[in-house]
């Protein structure tokens, strides 16, 4: 896939504290392509979020501070957007679901009014009965039964599984060229979280919109991506297509996720293999790889500067001395 929407180019993150400045994401790079899904994995706090939160200019303000580096939406440099065009950018041409619909829909509010009042804002040249129809049609793509009836919902009313359809009819309702997935089937039960990612799926294969999917959840990654990055203390580590990454996995904090996966297959009551060790804190980043203390195959130089990604197979990047 050579039909590149987005391109993330060495971008760093610092957020402020009392007396220092902290960089949460460094030198990250990446492309989203047309159609395409790309997960971004990590633990908490890797980074991934910040990253979107950047992609769309939403770092809190005035902690958060983007750096370095360009956030190419094909030639507009997200990073150096005048505020006044923001808007224009989100919403329209980016969009964005969270894991708790909660803290984005409006409570008191009825979610058809809510749904119309993204069509009609992206799209103000419909008159009020082309919205409603156009809201129905939205609640009906993201397979809500008897979406003319549930216009009328207040979000408490509806499930969690729901709220987060409603969400993500409210992101499409705009037809933006990218979709952001932060963790959005994450709070969701297992059953609920499967329907939700074949929904995405059906609406991408339909829409085209590309979509940037950040999850802790290895399963979530094989399910719905074509590709994946992971990353580990804010930078990326190894990035690869998804059948490449589950099949080969090179880093050995990737190994080290993988191996952490419960398995079926596995003796009942075997132990979970861990990753010994923590992350490092922000502010305590060695300056060598970030996985030295972790890593089982730490060699001298890994202590001294943080390995560069490099390209060992087609389409597959890893940053580790064991491949440089
Ligand atoms: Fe381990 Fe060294 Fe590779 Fe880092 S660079 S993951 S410490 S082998």
């Amino acid at each position: 896939m050579n039909d590149t929407i987005l391109r993330v180019e060495q971008l760093s993150v610092s957020f402020a504290t009392e007396t220092d400045r902290l960089t949460a994401v460094e030198d990250v790079s990446f492309r989203l392509h047309r159609g395409e899904t790309l997960g971004l994995v990590g633990e908490s706090g890797c980074g991934k979020s910040v990253t979107a939160l950047s992609i769309m200019r939403l770092l809190p303000q005035p902690a958060g501070r983007i750096e370095a580096g360009r956030i190419l939406l094909q030639e507009t440099d997200i990073v150096r957007l005048p505020a006044a065009d923001l808007p224009g950018l989100r919403g329209r041409r980016i969009a964005m679901i969270f894991q708790e619909p909660m803290t984005a829909l409006n409570p008191v509010h009825r979610i058809g009014r809510q749904v119309a009042e993204a069509v009609h804002l992206h799209r103000p040249e419909l008159d009020e009965r082309t919205v409603a129809r156009e809201v129905v049609t939205m609640l009906e793509k993201v397979r809500i039964p008897e979406p003319a009836a549930r216009v009328k919902a207040y979000p408490h009313q509806i499930s969690g599984g729901m709220r987060q359809r409603v969400m993500i009819a409210m992101a499409l309702a705009a037809r933006p060229d990218i979709l952001i997935a932060d963790e959005p089937t994450t709070a969701l039960d297992v059953t609920i979280q499967a329907q939700i990612l074949s929904l995405m799926r059906d609406l991408q294969a339909e829409t085209g919109t590309a979509i940037l999917f950040i999850t802790h959840d290895l399963g979530v990654i094989a399910e719905l991506c074509h590709r994946v990055a992971v990353m580990y203390a804010g930078r990326i580590v190894e990035s690869a297509a998804v059948e490449a990454l589950f099949r080969s996995p090179r880093h050995p904090y990737t190994r080290g996720l993988m191996a952490a996966v419960p398995r079926l297959d596995r003796t009942p009551k075997s132990p979970l293999a861990t990753i010994e060790g923590t992350v490092p804190a922000l502010g305590t980043m060695p300056p060598g790889c970030r996985f030295a203390n972790r890593c089982p195959q730490a060699m001298e130089r890994c202590h001294r500067a943080p390995p560069p990604l490099t390209e060992v197979a087609d389409g597959h990047a890893v940053a580790c001395y064991l491949y440089s």
